[in-house]
């Protein structure tokens, strides 16, 4: 389903973060049209006066970079994360542009950055990201399974398109990570074994929004995949199996 896309401007868009080693975030979009069952940040309805379905709609920061550009100017150094409440890199960023503009303007400023994704889209900008002196990209991949991915994550890029970007962030010498998070189904030593040569560290969490998808996974016989002593097991065969030297669980 495409996303009805509003036009709108900020008055700031450099935000203080609270997630560990982000000292900011910087979302250049509200909402997010990859529409994942379990996302967490639905709530940002509630603050932006949006009724309509999470997925079907997304607003467009405008002016994101010229206010970033600002805002820099008067910022004490740290790590923005980009994003935290949306993908900077969803399919409308192909037409605006924002996130890469405001990769730019923080370039220019030499702030440290970290990307989070679901899309390859990201790989566009590598021009950019490779001349950073502070930057790492990560890619979420829940699952190996595709299957999966439609149930939980119906408008997210396929786990292959992922992995690819991945595979050309590594090889073009970015640093780079994996976030398995939430783990989804999957079959552990297949995921480790496509994603380990290209991450640099990987971080695991776990389902933590079981109150949005415990439909999802009975309606799908996927019950077992909620008890916690079959997780800790996918954990450890994931962790035996995955190469790269950090490996951190959230939870
Ligand atoms: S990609 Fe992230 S922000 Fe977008 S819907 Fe999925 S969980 Fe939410």
């Amino acid at each position: 389903m495409k996303p009805q896309t509003n036009e709108i401007t900020v008055r700031s868009i450099l935000t203080k973060s609270g997630i560990p080693g982000m000292k900011y975030c910087v979302n250049p979009y509200v909402g997010c049209a990859h529409a994942c069952l379990y996302c967490y940040a639905t709530f940002m309805k509630r603050f932006t006066g949006h009724h309509e379905p999470w997925g079907s709609f997304v607003d467009v920061k405008i002016n994101a970079p010229e206010v970033l550009r600002r805002q820099l100017k008067r910022a004490e150094r740290g790590t923005v994360m980009v994003s935290s409440v949306t993908d900077a890199y969803q399919a409308v960023e192909a037409r605006y542009k924002l996130t890469r503009k405001c990769l730019e303007v923080l370039s220019l400023f030499k702030f440290p950055v970290s990307i989070l994704t679901k899309s390859p889209l990201v790989t566009r900008d590598m021009d950019i990201i490779s001349k950073m002196d502070e930057v790492e990209v990560g890619l979420t991949i829940t699952t190996d399974d595709d299957r999966t991915r439609k149930i939980f994550e119906p408008s997210a890029p396929p786990v292959a398109a992922r992995i690819d970007a991945l595979k050309k962030l590594h090889q073009a010498g970015i640093n780079t990570y994996v976030f398995i998070g939430p783990l989804l189904p999957m079959d552990p030593e297949s995921l480790a074994k496509q994603i380990s040569p290209y991450a640099g560290s990987i971080l695991i969490d776990r389902m933590n929004y079981v109150s949005k998808t415990e439909r999802v996974y009975k309606n799908n016989r996927l019950e077992k995949w909620l008890d916690a002593d079959f997780i800790d097991d996918i954990i450890s065969r994931l962790k035996k199996n995955l190469s790269a030297n950090d490996i951190s669980i959230i939870c």
